[in-house]
């Protein structure tokens, strides 16, 4: 918005300078624009009475009208309080004061009726209310239909009569002073074909509400914006790079024939399958390659990436793979280089605890175009190492990598930007996905390899530590071997480290016959690596860890996963933990170990994992116990910094908003049609507003 919406707020009629700069700083409230941009954060519904027999302990602020019965004074001293027992056609209820007892006396005639507005608490079997709002009730106020809207403000505002009310007051003056030149900023197709309402509406109904369906209505209206314009923007990023950067064609088969007739160890999925050509597509067309694969746990990923590495090979340029931890890169490595080797191709592994000396025969190799595969860490972003024709850099793992690292990776060749893959097992939802890759193509493996029996979870309190000891046994008798897991996170690292040896030290004395591994992050890499090597081979049976085996570590024998202290866990991470077993032929376990003391969200973050193995279904309810922002991390929060609309309830708005974003481009993709100036009018002056996008894509 701009002209008039640029007006700085003090000379708004009732701010004046001072409240203006407290909302300067308190609100980042700067012009009239920013002002009708603050919207409500919700609505008191002043439109429903309850009768007090349906009152409930789940309910917010709640109006009832009832009778006074009788007033008195309870207690004495700091106790004192004022309690009116009140009265409708279903029953009884206390109103209750701590405070200004002499005012609101005065107020309480015995036998009139008012109406009371504030949360119902009940105690014992009477419900009461504290506080509440009251106001007499006449024949007016008993028919009303208004949302009164509440606004998210400060201490040092409310102090300045900035309230909520208070801010509503100077939307009073403000709204009608600017509503004739709110400009629309969708075209009549979009409103008509969404059923939208108009821009200047929607604002005026957003703080004025006149009836909760136009309330509706206006939130759908400014959430579909929000989101079209956040869709509209990626897309535009996405069409500007595929016609900027030109993308090495790599089509050539010769190796991936040679692997599939000879050397393939399992016939691919059809899920696997599906991706390699989506993947092959790309890498032929001659336009650089963006994609994600997203597949859950143990879907095979590993062997998609070495297939699309194949073709890269077989039309001579080179691949690489990133892998966010040492023990990962390490796994990786030994998994393809098995393959690598079949295949007669050169592959080496580069991380921070590889010797100098190996590391200028990898460079060397690596410019001479010798090597054909690095597997490595953020070790292969560093500026020596140089590729004689990178063609493919895979990431694994993308969630744990900065974006401004997927673009240094970019760099790697000067001439054509190597094509990217970047692989996911974090199941996201399709509304977070539309928007944090919106700019990426998006692969998804939705089968897992056949055979895979499901993991049988169940959830165990302290107490029943024993058993759960005998099941390990049993196990370990038929010869699996076993991860226990405990949490570790840094706030309470001390704390957590100490839990984890006493963990240790107990299983040891429980099962002096097995041998034992341990790997947590305080340790060397070459000593979780040796740690873990003996569990691989066998040497060892039980795994005692911290979360550093969360992602990629495979070990097929390996088929009990005990988490301690689980309530403690995010759902994704007890995902990504349960998914290390249920890698081989054999039934595998996910024992939940927790306290008995539950909160609401630990039990159903335990409850989700009992009930269900598909990781989407366990995003969803991540998304929703979280919100979107914690999801994604801080990288990403910027993308997320909506006004309205919500990731985590607005899918349906999103998924329209998107569909309409990629109808109008494919349509009219410059913008240039006249029904389409406002569009191209609010893209450009979003360009200018916003962040820089291009920077962190
Ligand atoms: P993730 O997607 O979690 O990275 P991996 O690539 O590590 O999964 O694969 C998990 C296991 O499944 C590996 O042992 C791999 O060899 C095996 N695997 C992959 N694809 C298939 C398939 N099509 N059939 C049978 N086993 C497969
Ligand atoms: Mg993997």
């Amino acid at each position: 918005m701009s002209g008039i919406f640029d007006t700085r707020i003090e000379f708004l009629k009732g701010v004046g300078p001072q409240k203006a700069e407290l909302l300067n700083k308190e609100l980042n409230i700067f012009s009239y624009g920013d002002l009708l941009q603050h919207y409500p954060f919700r609505y008191e519904d002043r439109t429903q009475f309850f009768k007090i027999r349906e009152l409930r302990d789940d309910l917010e602020n709640v109006q009832v009208i009832a009778r006074i019965k009788s007033v008195e004074l309870v207690g004495t001293g700091g106790k004192k309080r004022l309690v009116a027992q009140v009265f409708d056609d279903t029953g009884e209820m206390e109103m209750t004061w701590f405070k200004g007892i002499q005012w609101v006396q005065k107020k309480l005639p015995v036998g009139a009726a008012y109406i009371f507005f504030g949360k119902p608490a009940q105690y014992g079997r009477k419900w009461s209310m504290a506080h509440p709002e009251m106001e007499p009730v006449t024949a007016a106020n008993e028919k009303r239909n208004n949302f009164q809207p509440v606004y998210s403000t400060t201490e040092k505002l409310k102090a300045r009569f900035l309230d909520s009310k208070g801010i509503s007051k100077i939307l009073e003056q403000l709204v009608p002073l600017v509503y004739s030149q709110i400009p629309e900023t969708l075209s009549p197709e979009i409103l008509h074909q969404y059923q939208l309402i108009g821009k200047a509406e929607a604002v005026r109904q957003i703080h004025f509400p006149s009836s909760p369906e136009l309330l509706h209505r206006a939130r759908k209206r400014l959430k579909f914006e929000e989101f079209f314009y956040l869709q509209l923007r990626l897309l535009l990023m996405k069409v500007a790079r595929t016609e900027k950067f030109r993308g090495q064609i790599l089509a050539n088969t010769d190796l991936l024939t040679d692997f599939y007739k000879n050397h393939i160890p399992f016939e691919l999925t059809n899920a696997q399958k599906r991706v390699i050509r989506e993947s092959f597509a790309d890498m032929k067309s001659g336009k650089q390659m963006n994609r994600l694969i997203q597949g859950d746990v143990g879907s095979g990923k590993t062997m998609v990436a070495f297939i699309c590495m194949l073709i890269a090979i077989s039309s001579g340029a080179q691949a690489c793979l990133m892998a966010p931890t040492e023990i990962l890169a390490n796994q990786h490595y030994e998994g393809l280089k098995e393959y690598a080797e079949m295949m007669g191709l050169k592959i080496a592994l580069l991380t921070g605890s590889v010797k100098k000396s190996a590391r200028r025969i990898i460079h060397e190799e690596l410019l001479s175009g010798e090597l054909k595969i690095l597997i490595g860490t953020h070790a292969l972003l560093e500026d020596v190492v140089q590729f004689q024709n990178l063609g493919l850099a895979i990431v694994d793992e993308q969630h744990r990598f900065g974006v401004a690292q997927r673009a240094k990776l970019w760099a790697k060749n000067k001439e054509f930007i190597p094509h990217v893959l970047v692989m996911t097992a974090t199941p996201i939802p399709r509304t977070l996905a539309m928007t944090l890759y919106g700019d990426l193509d998006v692969s998804v493996i939705d089968e897992l390899p056949a055979g895979r029996k499901p993991i049988s979870t169940v959830h165990r309190y302290d107490k029943d530590r024993l058993k759960v000891f005998g099941f390990i046994n049993q196990e370990i008798q038929k010869g699996r071997q076993v991860y226990i897991v405990y949490p570790l996170i840094e706030e309470s690292e001390t704390l957590d480290l100490k839990n984890l040896m006493d963990g240790f030290e107990s299983i040891a004395r429980a099962f002096p016959q097995y041998h034992l591994s341990i790997v947590h992050g305080g340790m060397k890499a070459e000593d979780k690596d040796f740690e873990m090597q003996r569990f691989i081979k066998g040497e060892t049976q039980i795994m005692v860890a911290t979360t550093v085996i969360e992602v990629g570590v495979n070990v097929p024998n390996a088929s009990v996963m005990i988490i301690e202290n689980a309530e403690r866990f995010g759902l994704s991470q007890l995902h990504q933990l349960r998914g290390r077993v249920g890698r081989g032929a054999e039934q595998s376990y996910c024992i939940l170990m927790s306290k008995y003391e539950l909160s609401k969200d630990s039990r159903i973050r335990l409850e989700t994992m009992v009930r269900t193995t598909d990781g989407f279904e366990i995003a969803d309810v991540d998304l929703r116990l979280r919100g979107p922002g914690d999801l994604m991390g801080t990288q990403q929060s910027g993308i997320t910094d909506l006004l309205i609309a919500d990731l985590s309830k607005d899918a349906p708005i999103l998924t329209l908003a998107r569909d309409a974003a990629q109808l109008l481009l494919a349509n009219d993709p410059e913008l240039q049609r006249p029904e389409n100036t406002a569009i191209l009018r609010q893209v450009k002056q979003q360009k200018k507003t916003a962040m820089n996008w291009s920077r962190i894509s």
